[in-house]
C-alpha cells in the first residue's frame, strides 16, 4: 500500500513515487492547460498535455499509456464523456483513473459523466489544493487496483499450475491438449504428446526420503521444460508422471524431443541437498492421427509408456493412435478434457 507521509518539500510519498507517475491531461483551454501542466510538474508528476480528445485517444491506445487522466468534458473532436466510454470499453487488464473537468453549467450533468465511466469530477474554475487531493485519491485507487490485479493473477497461476514443479497442473494440461487438438485440426497440423514417467521412483523415496524425492521431481520437471521447444507445453500429469504437448509436431520431431528429454534426465545425476541421485525416465509418445479424440490419444500414449516400461525402462516408445471402440458422454466429461 502506498504511504501518504508528508515530505519536507510539501509533496507526499505518493507524488514522489519513482519513476514519476505520468498524468495525461486533455484540455482545450490554453490557460487551464498551462496551469495544470505547471502544477502537476511542481507536484512531481510527469505530464502529457494535449488540446483535444482525438489526440488523447491516440495516446490512450498506445501500450502502457498513463493510468491517471484529467479530461476536460467539453473539447473539440472526441469530448471527455466519449473518451470515458471508450476507455471503459477497452477492458484492459489494468485500470485507468479518470478525473473529469466540468464547466459550471455542466455540473448538473455530473451523473451522466460518472455513468460514462469517470471516477471523479472537478468543476472549473477549480481549487488547486482540491485538484491535488483528488489526484492523491486517484493514486490510492490505482494502487488498490494494481494489488487486486496482482492477487487475481497469482490466484489464476495457482489454479493452473502445480505447486511443487511450477508446471501446468493436470487439469490445465488436459485443457490445453483439448484446445491444441482443435486448433491443430483447423490448421491441418499434427499434435504430439509424450507421457514421461520417472523409473523406479518409489526407490528414490525409500532410499533418500520424500524431501529428496521432491527435489528430484523439481529438477526433472525443470530439465523436461528445457528440453521441449519453446512453444510446447509441459504439465504434471500425476505424482511422478509428466505430460508434454507438442504443437505442429511430426513423428520425427516427437522422437527427437523425447530423446532429448530422456538424455537430459539420464546423462547427469540430480544433485540434491543429501545426495546425487541417478534418475531415468520412460517415455511413451504419439502423434495424433487426423480426427483423433483426445482420450484415444492419451490412451495410446499411455500404452506406449507401458511398453517402454515393459521393455526395460529408460527408453522412448512411439505408438500408434487407434480409435477407441465406444466413448460414452459421461466418460468424456469425467476426464476433465475441454470439448467444444
Ligand atoms: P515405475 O518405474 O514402474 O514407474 O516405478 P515407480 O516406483 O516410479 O512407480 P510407482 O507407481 O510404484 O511409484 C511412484 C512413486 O512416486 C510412489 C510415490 O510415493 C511417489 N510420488 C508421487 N508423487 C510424489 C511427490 O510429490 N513427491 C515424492 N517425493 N514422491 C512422490
Ligand atoms: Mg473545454
Ligand atoms: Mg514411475
Ligand atoms: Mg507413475
Amino acid at each position: 500500500m502506498l504511504n501518504e507521509t508528508q515530505l519536507s518539500n510539501g509533496s507526499t510519498q505518493n507524488e514522489q513515487t519513482k519513476p514519476p507517475q505520468t498524468v495525461l491531461v486533455a484540455e482545450d483551454d490554453a490557460v487551464f492547460r498551462r496551469v495544470l501542466e505547471r502544477q502537476l510538474k511542481n507536484w512531481g508528476y510527469e505530464a502529457i498535455v494535449v488540446q483535444d480528445g482525438t489526440e488523447a485517444w491516440e495516446i490512450l491506445q498506445q501500450p502502457n499509456s498513463p493510468e491517471l487522466l484529467i479530461l476536460d468534458w467539453m473539447m473539440p473532436g472526441i469530448d471527455g464523456l466519449e473518451l470515458c466510454r471508450r476507455i471503459r470499453e477497452k477492458q484492459e487488464d489494468r485500470y485507468q483513473y479518470v478525473l473529469l473537468l466540468t464547466g459550471k453549467d455542466e455540473k448538473e450533468h455530473v451523473i451522466e459523466g460518472l455513468n460514462s465511466g469517470a471516477d471523479d469530477y472537478l468543476t472549473k474554475p477549480f481549487d488547486i489544493g482540491e485538484l491535488r487531493a483528488r489526484l492523491r485519491t486517484g493514486n490510492r485507487i490505482l494502487a488498490l487496483q494494481r494489488e487486486l490485479i496482482q492477487a487475481r493473477e497469482a490466484l489464476r497461476f495457482e489454479a493452473t499450475h502445480d505447486a511443487l514443479t511450477g508446471l501446468w497442473s493436470r487439469g490445465a494440461a488436459l485443457h490445453l491438449l483439448g484446445s491444441e487438438m482443435q486448433r491443430g485440426a483447423r490448421a491441418n497440423a499434427s499434435t504430439g504428446i509424450l507421457m514421461i514417467d520417472l523409473d523406479h521412483f518409489k526407490n528414490v523415496n525409500d532410499t533418500y526420503g520424500h524431501l529428496t524425492g521432491d527435489e528430484v521431481l523439481k529438477e526433472a520437471a525443470c530439465r523436461i521444460g528445457q528440453a521441449v521447444r519453446s512453444y510446447d507445453f509441459v504439465g504434471r500429469y500425476g505424482g511422478e508422471e509428466f505430460l508434454a504437448i507438442l504443437t505442429n509436431c511430426t513423428p520425427a520431431d516427437l522422437r527427437m524431443v523425447a530423446e532429448r528429454i530422456r538424455t537430459a534426465i539420464s546423462d547427469l545425476p540430480i544433485r540434491t541437498k543429501t545426495a546425487d541421485v541417478k534418475a531415468t525416465v520412460s517415455i511413451g509418445g504419439i502423434v495424433a492421427s487426423k480426427g483423433a479424440h483426445d482420450l484415444e490419444f492419451l490412451a495410446a500414449a499411455d500404452s506406449a509408456l507401458y511398453e517402454a516400461k515393459r521393455t526395460g525402462r529408460n527408453r522412448v516408445v512411439i505408438g500408434k493412435c487407434e480409435p477407441l471402440p465406444v466413448l460414452d458422454e459421461n466418460f468424456k466429461c469425467s476426464s476433465g478434457i475441454a470439448h467444444a
